[in-house]
């Protein structure tokens, strides 16, 4: 069940409710949304006495009882497309948002070259890992706070906002500092003290599809995140593992659409982890805005040639902006298409 406090519901009346959710039998959790304040009652007891009598409770905007095991976070719950704001841009709206940057931060020129090149070209957000997560212990292992410190000067000489990865529970509060939105890697979206403390860090969180996750499973991550507080959470489709072995993941472009119709929570592509090869960025990219994707996410280095990881999937500068040129023809047909309720 989720229970909709009225605008202005007093503390007393919220505490009269999770009391008589308690009396039910069923387990509270709260969230402070930026209107009102909604409360999910999860576990076992009965249903229809619970509802009626929460319905009639004073401060009570509504009480629903919704049937998927992800409840925050599905549509049911919240028919209207949610858009998330980090520093002016808006996901989920009427615009195409792309973030864009290279794997690893690396050094300063390397990511100061980096954001001016993506940000004349249109992307809206620098990504930059400062925290890899890397298969073997002897690769590059990120530059941690000293990257995160790069970003900041990034950002402060572009304009643009930062995402960049989180992996331990223990350093959410040091990147939260320094970044707009933290991303949870592929390997790290079951990882659930991760995401319980990511319920309550005040920024966006970018939340990657683990990489032999379902659908179903990348939801309940999102609602281990809503459940501890924090709504505002982009999901991201990067591609799972099957027998093909022509491309680094198989992109599930479908999963885009699937979750459009389960959540309404945006959704964004990662074409470069999704293929690892360059050549096959683009393509995938122009799919995305076709299925109605709410952005991407693009990896970018000065010299890809160069690059300390993934630089065999990274784009060029000049290859990002033609890209970003080529995209916006894609683009009117995606305004045009965008579902009304994005609107709202
Ligand atoms: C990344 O964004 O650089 C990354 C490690 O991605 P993923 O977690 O999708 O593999
Ligand atoms: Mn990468």
């Amino acid at each position: 069940m989720i229970i909709s406090m009225k605008k202005g519901a007093t503390q007393q009346e919220i505490e009269h409710v999770c009391q008589r959710i308690r009396e039910f039998g069923y387990k509270v959790h709260s969230i402070q949304g930026e209107e009102r304040v909604v409360i999910g009652a999860v576990g076992i007891g009965d249903v229809t006495a619970c509802l009626e009598s929460l319905e009639a409770a004073p401060g009570v905007e509504s009480a629903v009882r919704i049937s998927s095991p992800y409840k925050f976070v599905s549509r049911e719950f919240k028919p209207e497309s949610s858009r998330i704001r980090v520093n002016g841009a808006e996901i989920g709206g009427n615009e195409f948002v792309v973030m864009a940057g290279p794997c690893s931060v690396e050094n300063e020129r390397q990511i100061l070259t980096a954001a001016e090149g993506v940000a004349r070209a249109g992307a809206k957000i620098l990504r930059g890992g400062a925290f890899k997560p890397r298969t073997s212990p002897y690769d590059f292992q990120g530059l941690e706070l000293e990257g995160l410190k790069l970003l900041a000067k990034a950002r402060q000489a572009t304009g643009l906002a930062i995402v960049t990865e989180i992996m331990s529970d223990g350093d959410v509060e040091l990147v939260a500092e320094y970044a707009d939105i933290l991303q949870v890697g592929a390997r790290n979206m079951q990882n659930f003290a991760l995401l319980k403390t990511l319920g309550k860090c005040p920024r966006p969180i970018l939340l990657k599809r683990g990489m032999s996750s379902t659908v179903k499973e990348l939801l309940m991550s999102a609602e281990y995140i809503t459940a501890h507080g924090n709504a505002n959470i982009i999901l991201c489709e990067r591609g799972i593992r099957t027998f093909e072995t022509a491309t680094r993941n198989t992109c599930d472009i479908t999963a885009v659409a699937v979750l459009h119709e389960l959540t309404h929570l945006p959704v964004i592509l990662d074409p470069s982890h999704a293929t690892g090869k360059r050549s096959l960025v683009p393509a995938l990219a122009r799919a995305a805005v076709a299925i109605g994707s709410d952005g991407l996410i693009v990896e970018v280095h000065p010299e890809p040639e160069k690059a300390l990881s993934d630089g065999a999937q990274s784009l060029s500068i000049p290859e990002f902006a033609a890209l970003m040129a080529d995209l916006n023809l894609y683009l009117e047909l995606w305004k045009a298409s965008r579902p009304a309720a994005a609107f709202a």
